[in-house]
């Protein structure tokens, strides 16, 4: 009896301008992959017995891309919601317009909600009456695209009981015009306001916003997301979140690797022994790292402050064009700080939204005080956005091994908003790269989409060419190469999950997280980066999503 050998292989993917993010061998043809992984590059074919070989006649192959801080849940409920971005809504009229439409498909007693106007584009935010007045006795609910406020009409404000005066929320604003009575207008915390009414989501309905938001997501050649906050505050749909996660996994439908930031609203005290040192938590101890190659948890995500574009920010000097506004704390500072070093002490990662310099030092100085006081090796701390930082802050940031995470796309859809807010004397404070990578920082990549249009590509292309919508330069001075943008999406991002072990190259041992691009885009124009299309994606060696189709 004669037997066959096996296959040595499962996937050659050969012919490739294959772009593999490791130092070691930057460049490289062929990649061979088996058991998901990634198991011999630029091996002689014959060597090797594959299942399936694929001819890249020239494409680009790159490790797939991560994006370091999304909103997952958010992103894939917004698509089911009024889109209120430009160039949908390009003013308040086209914005109530778009709110009588809903109303008209939406049932009496449903609400109309929408999400991404930005008051920057248009004239203002919109308020109560221009919303009864669009949809009259309807509940109608319209979140800011910082995700940082929202409005609401007098229906929501009449079962709030806010319809004539407004309420003290610590953390957040219930705007109110020069009568004292409230515009609809919720800023930060005054959010959850909304929350006790429409929350928790049905773990089926957040599951499938997962699986809405993942499908985009493999198109857009990404493999792995974290996604910043869930399961409390403001920012969570359920306190059962995780299992919208689970639910959508065991259904198949989640289609990229996830990794999972906790509200910190969602962490308590635990009772466990004085010696383990986890005094705070979740149920059963759980924590940072828990989890395997497809849902993990990731840090603890706690908002220290608001939004740049919204000045909320809480920063050390008044927002150009309006004295006496320099932004606020979400929080009072020893419960910030305590909270801070709480998570630190019981083992957790933990990221912090700063975007004003005063957060930023808020952030950097419990991440010292908790080192001093619980010293943990690469802990890898994170400040989620580092919006406007000093030169001093850059180097303390570096100092303490912390991670800062901004988003390279904010430049072309905030970016005009942002050099208002600050003015010219802080315009080389906004939103650093270069000065990051100069200081020794692994930078990631990230777009906090929904925020902002999250696809990689077009992040990478605002990494490096740095300009607003409107065309301007956005402090240029931090831009940064093709390839640093690359190493961001990639390699920098996984670094930042603690998985560059485990991915963001393409090296051997690693997972088969993989994409297929139409460009090299170390080849093309830096114009023409944001046009690249993206041909294939694979997650663990199995390729799920095609752009050519079984024509493939
Ligand atoms: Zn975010």
């Amino acid at each position: 009896m004669v037997s066959r050998p096996a296959p040595a292989v499962d996937l050659l993917l050969v012919n490739g301008e294959v772009l593999t993010m490791d130092p070691a061998r930057p460049r490289a043809r062929s990649v061979a992959v088996a058991g998901g992984r990634i198991v011999a590059i630029d091996a002689d074919p014959a060597d090797l017995t594959a299942r399936e070989v694929v001819d890249l006649d020239g494409a680009a192959l790159l490790p797939g891309f991560h994006d370091a801080h999304n909103h997952m849940a958010s992103f894939g409920l917004s698509l089911n919601e009024v889109d209120l971005r430009a160039p949908a809504v390009r003013s308040l009229d086209e914005l109530y317009a778009a709110v009588t439409e809903r109303a008209r498909e939406t049932a009496p007693d449903g609400w109309v909600v929408g999400a991404g106007y930005d008051q920057n584009k248009l004239q203002g935010h919109p308020d109560r009456d221009g919303l009864d007045r669009a949809a009259p006795g309807r509940r109608v609910w319209l979140r800011h695209t910082s995700g940082h406020m929202c409005v609401v009409s007098s229906a929501v404000l009449a079962d709030l009981g806010l319809v004539d005066q407004a309420v003290d929320v610590p953390g957040g604003v219930v705007v109110t015009d020069a009568a004292g009575r409230p515009t609809g207008l919720l800023q930060e915390k005054a959010q959850a306001l909304v929350g006790q009414l429409v929350h928790p989501y049905p773990v089926s309905v957040v599951a499938d916003a997962i699986d809405r938001a993942g499908a985009r997501y493999l198109a857009e050649g990404l493999t792995s997301v974290t996604e910043a906050g869930i399961g409390g505050g403001w920012v969570g749909y359920t306190p059962v979140e995780l299992a919208a996660y689970q639910l959508a996994r065991d259904a198949g439908r989640l289609h990229v690797r996830v990794e999972l930031m906790i509200a910190s609203d969602a962490l308590h005290e635990l009772t466990a022994h004085p010696d383990d040192d986890l005094d705070f938590g979740l149920d059963l101890g759980i924590r940072t790292g828990f989890g395997d190659d497809w849902l993990r948890i990731g840090a603890m995500k706690i908002f220290t402050d608001g939004s740049l574009v919204g000045l909320t920010a809480a920063m050390y000097d008044d927002f150009a064009g309006h004295p006496g506004n320099c932004g606020y704390y979400q929080g009072g500072v020893d419960e910030l700080v305590g909270t801070i070093i709480a998570a630190h002490q019981s083992g957790w990662q933990v990221a912090a939204h700063a975007i004003g310099d005063r957060a930023i030092d808020l952030a950097l100085e419990a991440y010292a005080m908790a080192q001093r006081r619980h010293p943990r090796v690469d802990a890898r701390h994170r400040i989620e956005h580092f919006g406007v930082s000093q030169p001093g802050q850059v180097a303390r940031t570096a100092e303490l091994g912390v991670i800062a995470v901004p988003q390279g796309r904010f430049a072309s859809e905030l970016g005009d908003g942002m050099l208002n807010a600050v003015g010219p004397d802080r315009h080389a404070w906004l939103y650093r790269q270069r000065s990051l990578l100069d200081a020794g920082l692994v930078l990631p990549g990230s777009s906090d989409r929904p925020v902002v249009a999250g696809a990689p590509l077009l992040g990478i292309h605002d990494m490096v060419n740095r300009r607003t919508g409107s065309g301007a330069p956005f402090n240029p001075g931090e831009a940064v190469t093709v390839q640093e943008a690359l190493r961001a999406y990639t390699i920098g991002s996984a670094y930042a999950s603690h998985a560059e072990h485990l991915k963001g190259s393409i090296s051997q041992g690693k997972l088969a997280d993989l994409v297929v691009l139409s460009q090299d885009p170390t080849a093309v124009s830096p114009d023409e980066i944001a046009g690249i299309g993206v041909l294939a994606t694979y997650v663990g060696g199995e390729r799920r999503f095609d752009a050519l189709g079984s024509a493939r």
